[in-house]
């Protein structure tokens, strides 16, 4: 989730006009066989892992319940097209891993709840095992609800098919500009872009929230991605996974990528990005930058090996080929991150950004990298408890990497300046949550953002200071390979920290993440 403050501006401008382009509707409900189990031919994904986690990984996304192919283009405006839009094809093979009869299945098009944007995601000629079917929009249009002819039973399958236009706005700040066209840069910010599988909290059921108002916008289970991509020649395309082919075409080039395990597809084009690389423990990094912002590419490639080799030795591997940090102009967040991909805050390449011991570039890139083990790997469910992966992530880089990095002075500075000194100043001002409350159930922004970034991160650090390192340690690591790749529970979270340490943490547990003490904790 994009870490960092200020308010949201929920006030757009769209700079040109949105069209609606009419996509047909499916035809009638006709039968529709439900098979087996399908075993997808998973091995190709593997270019996105590292070969020694091939063994472990293929075995994860044997069990996924979703594999993604996408067929898309980028379309300019122009030539009968009025707005930028990506255009294109899906087709998923999905396996009801849910335990209960399926009559019908949700695919969120999380675009569609802007608030002034309009239906920026249409989707049309919806097919079931090669069968129309008319699909289902919910009143905010951001679920569309696929029916099955007959219920599709646990542990079968079935081949979802559809077409999509997602309209891409210009200047968009909605969602902190996540998904936007940046026209000073030429730079195209795509999450979401595509219709996704609805988020399955096995404690929940589907997670059909409205996008979130006060933090991360969406929510996803790990899925395989196989994406082909048509785009203007010359364009970069900074995305989630790995690149395994590229084909020059008429007007363009083809790229397709695969991503190996992963919550999502997210993708960044731009025309002239440049790139720094480096290999740390067998994974590139590459650091992406327009021109001219050389000075923080490079800083960001320094800062993020860094933090990745840091946190590879005390959670465990992050076991991808490839990891991308691109520049996005956000409203509102210093970076957010996606699988294998964050985005950094564009206002952080000018020429004189602080590049001095400690600063906050180097801490949102720390906070960035380690969401790719809390949030990406372990997921949790961001709207109800948000804290379990902003919190942690926000205590460890805060507070350890600097520790580790520069010295436990310099850890101290970065733990007074963004954890200790904000929460006492917030305790003062009245301003005390209860932390473990759903994002969107904060009175505001602001009290969303006090509890997940700066009471959670204390909470976190007075369990620390409770167990100790080795046991904190041992717990972070054993939760990581304990939930990789499915949504981990707070208790998940707890009984890492309880198991590892052979303390009963609940009365600390308690008071720090689901009671509001105020003045009595400073
Ligand atoms: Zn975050």
């Amino acid at each position: 989730m994009p870490l960092s403050l200020a308010c949201r501006n929920r006030v757009t401008a769209l700079l040109i006009a949105l069209m609606i382009i009419a996509i047909p509707a499916g035809s009638a409900a006709l039968g529709q066989q439900a098979t087996p189990q399908a075993t997808p031919d998973t091995t190709e994904q593997l270019a996105a892992v590292l070969p020694e986690w091939h063994d472990e990984l293929l075995a994860v996304m044997n069990t996924v319940s979703a594999t993604y192919e996408i067929d898309a283009e980028v379309r300019l405006p122009g030539d009968g097209n009025p707005i930028p839009n990506i255009t294109g094809t899906m087709t998923m093979e999905y396996t009801n891993t849910t335990g209960d009869l399926l009559t019908e299945l949700p695919f969120r098009l999380y675009a569609n709840a802007f608030d002034d944007l309009g239906n920026l995601l249409r989707v049309g000629d919806v097919t079931v095992d090669g069968a129309d079917v008319t699909s289902n929009q919910s009143d905010d249009s951001s679920t569309v609800y696929v029916p099955f002819s007959e219920p599709l039973a646990p542990e079968d399958s079935a081949t979802i098919g559809m077409s999509f236009v997602s309209a891409v706005p210009v200047n968009a700040r909605q969602n902190y500009g996540i998904f936007n066209i940046d026209p000073s840069n030429g730079t195209w910010a795509l999450a979401h872009w595509y219709p996704m599988l609805a988020g399955w909290d096995p404690g929940r059921g589907w997670v059909l929230d409205p996008p979130s108002a006060n933090g991360d916008p969406i929510f996803s289970t790990t899925a395989t991605y196989d994406v082909t991509l048509r785009t203007p020649a010359d364009w970069r395309a900074v995305t989630s996974g790995v690149e395994v082919e590229s084909t020059d075409i008429d007007a363009g080039i083809e790229r397709r990528f695969v991503s190996g395990p992963s919550r999502d597809f997210t993708m960044v084009l731009d025309d002239d990005f440049e790139v720094a690389e480096r290999d740390v423990n067998g994974t590139t990094i590459s650091s992406w930058y327009n021109p001219g912002q050389e000075r923080t590419g490079e800083a960001v490639l320094d800062y993020t090996a860094q933090a990745l080799e840091y946190f590879n030795d005390l959670i465990g591997p992050y076991p991808y080929t490839t990891l991308d940090v691109v520049p996005v102009e956000l409203f509102g967040a210093a970076g957010v991150e996606f699988p294998q991909l964050f985005y950094m805050s564009a206002g952080y390449y000018g020429p004189n950004q602080n590049l001095d011991v400690p600063n906050n570039l180097d801490f949102t890139v720390a906070h960035e990298v380690l969401h790719m083990w809390w949030y990406f790997m372990v997921g949790n469910n961001q709207y109800d408890h948000a804290f379990t992966d902003e919190g942690i992530t926000q205590f460890m880089s805060a507070t350890l990497y600097f520790s580790a990095a520069y010295g436990p002075e310099v850890g101290e500075i970065m733990t007074e300046r963004h954890l200790t000194n904000p929460f006492r100043s917030n305790i003062e001002g009245g301003n005390d949550q209860i932390v473990d409350t759903p994002t969107d159930d904060f009175a505001s922004s602001g009290g969303y953002v006090f509890a997940a970034y700066t009471k959670a991160p204390v909470g976190f650090m007075a369990i620390y200071d409770e167990i100790g390192e080795e046991a904190f340690n041992e717990a972070v690591t054993n939760y990581f390979y304990d939930n990789w790749f499915t949504v981990a529970s707070t208790d998940d979270l707890q009984e890492a920290f309880e198991e590892a340490s052979g303390q009963d943490l609940e009365e600390i547990w308690s008071h720090w993440f689901e009671e509001a003490a105020g003045e009595d904790d400073i």
